[in-house]
């Protein structure tokens, strides 16, 4: 390994003046800066490579406010690069130098970002979504109820409801064998209104105000068949992998750790506003509609609880059930084809 030294001004973080040392990186990597009452070794994990300022000087950041300046010369670059070009996550760094590798990194980051969230973040999550083992998926439906559980309360329908709910939901469940581990969760909804939604691994959730809503079983029934046509394509699963993509390209490409914590908090609120695709409303649609046929259900009764919820919303949090597109009048439609 070639010998790194070079001469740089040494601030203390404590007085304006600097002292002039004598900085060498040792084989360990470490940074050993030596002069007139100054001898510290600092690990590489502890020092900050600073941009290059101009034509004039380099600067490292030290712990306690402490900094090294180098004047631009080839041997204060051959040792700054060498620091950097250790530690890969200053290779951007090594990019920011100049001006213009800068604005054509971020034309081209934002670009490549662009391109992979329009074509390739659903493409990624499509595929991924076959990767993830059910009881994974399972996991983390429970951590959703958990979470919901902190905004929401439990049902306060009185017992004789909750089992016609229920056999309401069983209704549907059964003749789906194929979905493993369908569960009812019923809970007041409160500020979230009228509402229903699957979670990933079949939970599928339902405010005691949406059955309050419902003037017939059967539109109760129609609205489950909804959501397990969202369960039996894992679309709560893929849209979390989804935008959990997006955090994560975003986390890599700007090295944020925060990002890595908004990972974690866009869960809860993908598995609530879903925000599925036109694409996969139309599927559950599609599978309720079908099941109403099979059940021997008129399609009027999908239709009726559809439009009933919309007066409903009002102002309140748009349900899942309602989402923005395909419209409610254009699936109503469908329904009464
Ligand atoms: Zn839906």
């Amino acid at each position: 390994m070639a010998e790194f030294s070079a001469p740089a001004e040494f601030f203390d973080g404590r007085t304006s003046r600097p002292s002039a040392v004598q900085v060498r990186v040792n084989p360990r990597g470490a940074l050993e800066i030596r002069g007139v009452g100054v001898e510290l070794d600092v690990p590489r994990a502890e020092l900050r490579v600073g941009e290059r300022v101009g034509q004039a000087t380099w600067t490292v950041e030290l712990a306690a406010g402490a900094a090294l300046a180098f004047a631009a010369t080839s041997e204060a670059d051959a040792l700054l690069r060498e620091l950097e070009n250790s530690a890969p996550k200053r290779i951007v760094h090594a990019l920011e130098r100049s001006w213009r590798w800068g604005v054509i990194s971020v034309v081209s980051t934002a670009a490549a970002l662009w391109a992979l969230i329009v074509f390739g973040v659903p493409q990624f999550a499509v595929r991924a979504v076959a990767l993830v083992p059910p009881e994974l998926e399972r996991r983390l439906g429970e951590h959703g109820i958990d979470w919901l559980d902190r905004f929401v309360d439990p049902s306060t329908l009185d017992a004789e409801r909750r089992a016609e709910v229920e056999t309401a939901f069983a209704r549907v469940a059964t003749t789906n064998p194929k979905l493993a581990a369908l569960r009812l969760e019923l809970r007041r909804g409160g500020a979230i209104g009228p509402n229903a939604f699957a979670l990933p691994g079949g939970i599928v959730v339902m405010t005691d105000e949406l059955v309050e809503l419902a003037e017939h079983d059967d539109e109760l029934s129609a609205v489950f068949a909804h959501e397990l046509g969202h369960v039996a394509r894992r679309h709560a699963l893929q849209r979390l992998l989804e935008s959990s993509a997006v955090a994560l390209i975003t986390m890599v490409i700007t090295s944020d750790a925060s990002t890595a914590t908004s990972l974690g908090t866009s869960l809860p609120t993908v598995l609530l506003e879903a925000g599925y695709s036109r694409g996969m409303e139309r599927e559950a649609d599609e599978f309720a509609l079908q099941w109403l046929s099979s059940a021997g259900i008129p399609h009027e009764r999908f239709a009726a609880i559809l439009e009933r919820l919309e007066r409903a919303s009002g102002s309140a949090a748009i349900p899942e059930f309602l989402s923005t597109h395909p419209t409610t009048s254009a699936r109503v439609e469908d329904a009464r084809r």
